[in-house]
């Protein structure tokens, strides 16, 4: 390994176990090393780069803008957060978008709004939200307290207060902690990603949304690993018979810049007044310019083609040697593989393809545009890993 690895781990804060791999440059769904080894990449930068690495129109469309204005704050009034809170909205029928610059951060405006828009109704008692187990939030302290994980919280005591954790899947949990607990909100990922690839089931969504909308308590879709298209729906949401009130993403949003957005329907629309949240880069123009042309190129045709990868796939492994199971939704794809997870992974690395794990399963995110070409050789290579001894 070289200088970048060197430098590193001397200067750089210890929080990523990182794989031997010190990247040289990449195009689409291909990264090369700096000893000129050749992966094929189904990880996109944890579901980031929607379109690949280097992708052309996604570059245009930031460099464009770059030659404009970089950023401005939100003192003023800018062209690209505009244009792309508009087609936020007007696909999924929401009215009002809130830009920050993560996961995180779009999930804590979430919970703030949660709890004022409970206070506003139902008084200062109601702030609890129910999240999941094996959920996962995002790495702030409040955030932290969100995700339904003891191993994320055990050395960051005390986190936010007012989180209660249902199990996934089980309705009757929900329902006993609303009786229980004053509830603002129920948080949750249709599918939990880093949770091991789980998948809400249908019956459990449309039970939480009635459980919601009879007690007055908001329903908040996560949808930064899922959403974006990577469903084979716009947002995760759209494959089940649920509206959210508040759903969040980012991760793919921006194709590779840091964006994140909190998108409100009509009845949390306003629950907002100056002065009450905010971020400095928050819809910062370069962020927001590329996340148009991603947004814009994410159309029915696109769609179609992520659910018939997602079948591929899906058949390319059921059943297969050394697959235990097969669970996810689109392109975002668990294998439990009988080998450890992360031996899968370091073979696969070996033979030039980049996949992740989620507790114990194997983690599949390429990108939406992924050529058959590159996808066959991946699936096949991940294929004899599995099955080989
Ligand atoms: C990654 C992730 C987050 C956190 O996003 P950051 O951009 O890392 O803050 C939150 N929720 C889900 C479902 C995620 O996958």
């Amino acid at each position: 390994m070289g200088y970048i690895t060197e430098l590193t781990d001397k200067y750089i804060s210890n929080t990523y176990a990182r794989f031997p791999i010190e990247i040289a440059e990449g195009k689409g769904s291909v990264f090369t090393d700096t000893e000129g080894k050749r992966y094929i990449d189904l990880g996109t930068g944890i579901s980031v780069n929607t379109f690949g690495i280097a992708d052309e129109e996604w570059q245009d469309a930031v460099i464009a803008q770059m030659k404009r204005y970089q950023h401005t704050s939100n003192l003023y009034y800018t062209e690209p957060g505009a244009k792309l809170a508009q087609m936020m909205c007007e696909r999924t029928q929401m009215s009002k978008v809130f830009f920050s610059n993560s996961g995180a951060e779009a999930n804590e405006c979430a919970i703030k709004a949660a709890r004022k828009y409970a206070y506003d109704r139902k008084g200062a008692d109601y702030y609890t939200i129910i999240t999941l187990k094996g959920s996962f939030h995002g790495r702030t302290i409040t955030t932290l307290a969100a995700t339904g994980q003891e191993t994320f919280h055990r050395d960051f005591q005390p986190l936010t207060e007012g989180f209660v954790y249902a199990e996934p899947n089980d309705l009757e949990s929900v329902e006993k902690l609303v009786e229980k607990e004053k509830v603002a909100a129920i948080l949750f990922e249709v599918v939990q990603g880093e949770g091991g690839v789980i998948p809400l089931n249908p019956e459990f969504l449309s039970g939480i949304a009635q459980i919601a909308d009879q007690n007055d308590i908001l329903l908040i879709a996560d949808e930064v690993q899922i959403g974006n298209g990577r469903s084979g729906e716009l947002y995760g949401y759209m494959n089940y018979d649920i509206t959210p009130d508040i759903f969040t993403t980012a991760k793919g949003l921006g194709g590779g810049l840091p964006i994140g957005a909190t998108v409100f329907n009509k009845k949390t629309a306003d629950v907002y007044g100056p002065g009450m949240h905010g971020s400095t880069f928050g819809g910062n123009p370069l962020s927001c310019a590329g996340a148009i042309n991603i947004l814009s190129r994410i159309d029915s045709e696109l769609l179609s083609d992520v659910k018939e990868k997602s079948a591929y796939i899906f058949s390319a492994f059921e059943g297969a040697e050394g697959v235990k199971s097969v669970s996810g939704l689109g392109l975002l794809i668990g294998i439990e593989t009988e080998k450890q997870p992360m031996m899968v992974v370091e073979q696969c690395r070996q033979q030039g393809v980049l996949v992740l794990t989620a507790k114990n399963r194997v983690r599949l995110l390429p990108a939406l545009n992924i050529p058959w070409q590159e996808l066959t050789e991946a699936i096949d290579v991940i294929k004899s890993v599995c099955a080989g001894g």
